[in-house]
């Protein structure tokens, strides 16, 4: 029996076990995969649950250092879909019966972005009839402002924490007073105490990062006991300032190995939450996503913001599906994923089996 065999067998893994097995590679690490795939087919299931992603808007008054849509990046022409547009795709969502959709954009503080957002979630609710799941993503803010979305029909909330060690955050975050750790922390505090689903997830493969890092970034995400994650590779964008790190990067092939591994402990660590296949890994590898699913993940989030401006919400470099109409994205989905013995759960929500049994 080869070690691996004993770390994969044990209940509960221990920090140094999901170092372990962030680090195997060849047959342990397929070994890895395998079990990370019996412990999905018997919590979750073979089956995949599709969110719509609409990215509505490219403002953001933050300054991330590895994102592409920073506010200092002034060559990005900024965007914010109108309330008709994010109401057509969401349409587009519910007629192809997606069951839910994500709503994503940078991070605005202010009446008139709150009070937007108010809008446009009323008014899909009134041209779909009540018959989405409504996942937000647009950053940090205030309690009383999480309330008003939640009472305006939002379930659900993404908000990464990037990374669960304070010391790594401040690397990847400008110290201006405006990106804290803490208030991160508070807000996922304050998204649970508003009833949301909660999501949260971390990049992997950053510069200084360690596999024991990762390895901690499970436990706090196990620990706090999230209802869904979403977690993909770091990928380098040259007009953002951690691009001058990029010497300190793993390859892209390993980034991505690490991203599947993540996924696989992950799924292990914590058996009935939702996980979704990023973005990012398809922006490394054509089929990353359903590679993903294949290992452990349970849900795709197919871009369906209208085609012109997803040039313009260009987080990392390689976005994939950027010409793209939605529905290019849909057909070849449902045949990658039979091909992966998995099924597109259509119609269905998917709320978080945790979160169903938790509540
Ligand atoms: N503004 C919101 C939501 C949009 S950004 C927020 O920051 O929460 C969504 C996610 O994109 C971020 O949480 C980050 O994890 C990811 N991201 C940004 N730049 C990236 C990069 N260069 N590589 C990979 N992921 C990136
Ligand atoms: Fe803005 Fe989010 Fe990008 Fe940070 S990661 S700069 S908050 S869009």
């Amino acid at each position: 029996m080869s070690d691996i065999t004993g770390v994969l067998s044990n209940k509960k893994l221990t920090r140094d076990d999901i170092v372990r097995l962030l680090g195997c590679e060849g047959d342990d690490m397929n070994m890895l995969f395998i079990r990370a795939r019996e412990v999905k087919d018997e919590n979750v299931g073979g089956v995949v649950y599709l969110r719509g992603l609409v990215e509505f808007s490219n403002m953001c008054a933050k300054n991330c250092l590895y994102c592409g849509i920073r506010l200092d990046n002034k060559l990005v022409p900024r965007y914010r879909l109108s309330v008709d547009e994010i109401v057509e795709a969401a349409r587009f969502a519910h007629d192809n019966r997606y069951a839910s959709i994500v709503l994503q954009s940078g991070e605005l503080e202010s009446e008139d972005f709150t009070a937007f957002v108010e809008k446009m979630l009323e008014a899909i609710h009134r041209a779909t009839n009540n018959s989405l799941r409504v996942t937000l993503s647009c950053g940090e803010q205030r309690k009383e402002v999480y309330q008003r979305w939640f009472d305006a029909g939002a379930h659900r909330y993404l908000l990464r924490i990037e990374t669960s060690n304070p010391r790594l955050y401040a690397l990847y975050h400008p110290a201006d007073g405006r990106h804290s750790h803490a208030r991160r922390m508070q807000c996922l505090e304050d998204l649970r105490d508003c009833d949301y689903q909660v999501g949260t997830g971390v990049m992997i493969g950053l510069p200084y990062q360690q596999l024991c890092d990762l390895a901690d970034d499970i436990l706090f995400m196990s620990s706090l006991g999230i209802d869904m994650v979403g977690m993909g590779p770091y990928v380098e964008h040259a007009l953002t300032p951690l691009y001058d790190s990029r010497h300190q990067l793993l390859p892209l092939q390993q980034r991505f190995d690490l991203a599947l591994k993540m996924i696989a402990v992950l799924r292990m660590v914590m058996p009935k939450i939702n996980i979704a296949a990023s973005t990012a890994l398809q922006a490394i590898d054509p089929m990353g996503r359903e590679k993903a699913i294949a290992k452990g993940a349970n849900v795709i989030m197919p871009n369906i913001t209208p085609g012109i401006y997803r040039n313009n919400y260009t987080l990392y470099e390689n976005k994939p599906c950027r010409d793209e109409g939605a529905d290019d994205c849909k057909n070849c989905l449902d045949v990658s994923i039979s091909l992966i013995n998995n099924t597109i759960a259509y119609g269905e929500w998917g709320d978080s089996k945790q979160y169903l049994l938790s509540r």
